[in-house]
């Protein structure tokens, strides 16, 4: 039985101090090909605590999340479904019924998460995605790369985020002004001619998604992109640029 746990305010400084829940390691869709191979959660801070949760020592069962969803999120609030893991299920089906459940959790609230379950291939985890963004909890698809991302989006059952080459991150002695200027030189445009649109917490420290909530709008049609960054920045773009 998977593990759950829910910060109530977290200390994630790309996230801002929001409501943010951690799901242990065996919720992983099979389907994410960065697993343990270029996902940024494997490192670092998130990857200790995302062992704790997955142990058990952190947080408790899916009763429990849901419980602490509802008492300690509030109306309107924006929070973050899993920093770390992915939707309750058995890594190839989503489970509907507690995706139901969350979704009826976050009732006036504005939950968002990520998800690389197939949803391609996989009819009913469609459904399960396309009935929770339906009923306000939004779930974007997480595409492998740009061409992923136009499949994704053509499905029209939910918003998309992708993973973009390393070159679209800012340098380390790079100005945000100069970065900007280099970024216009990179197609922001999807092979489709979906509009890209680099995730600002990426580049610039002000911003986290307390101030920006794009990721979410249920019913954007831009595509968000996460350059591959990070220790692991070589196998997430090896992905990126299939
Ligand atoms: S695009 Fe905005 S909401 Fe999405 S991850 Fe980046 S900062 Fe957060």
């Amino acid at each position: 039985m998977s593990n759950y746990h829910l910060t109530q305010i977290s200390k994630n400084a790309k996230l801002g101090a929001i409501p943010a829940t951690t799901s242990a390691k065996d919720t992983c869709a099979k389907a994410c090909p960065f697993f343990k191979n270029g996902c940024y959660a494997f490192g670092g801070h998130v990857n200790m605590h995302w062992e704790k949760v997955t142990k058990g020592e952190r947080g408790g069962d899916w009763a429990h999340l849901i419980d602490e969803l509802k008492r300690k999120t509030y109306p309107t609030q924006i929070w973050r479904h899993n920093v770390s893991g992915d939707l309750a299920g058995d890594g190839e089906a989503i489970d509907a019924d507690k995706l139901a459940e969350l979704t009826k959790a976050n009732k006036g609230k504005r939950g968002f998460t990520y998800t690389h379950y197939d949803t391609i291939e996989n009819a009913a985890n469609r459904e399960a995605v396309r009935a929770a963004n339906a009923g306000g909890f939004t779930i974007n698809l997480s595409a492998n790369n740009i061409d992923h991302a136009d499949k994704l989006a053509a499905l029209d059952i939910a918003p998309v985020a992708a993973v973009l080459p390393s070159e679209y991150e800012i340098g380390k002695a790079e100005t945000v002004a100069d970065y900007k200027a280099r970024l216009e030189t990179l197609p922001q445009t999807t092979p489709q001619g979906r509009k890209i649109v680099t995730c600002p917490a990426s580049y610039m420290p002000a911003v986290s998604c307390a101030t920006c909530k794009l990721c979410a709008v249920g019913n954007r049609k831009t595509i968000i992109g996460f350059p591959a960054h990070g220790a692991s920045a070589k196998k997430a773009d090896a992905v990126a640029t299939q």
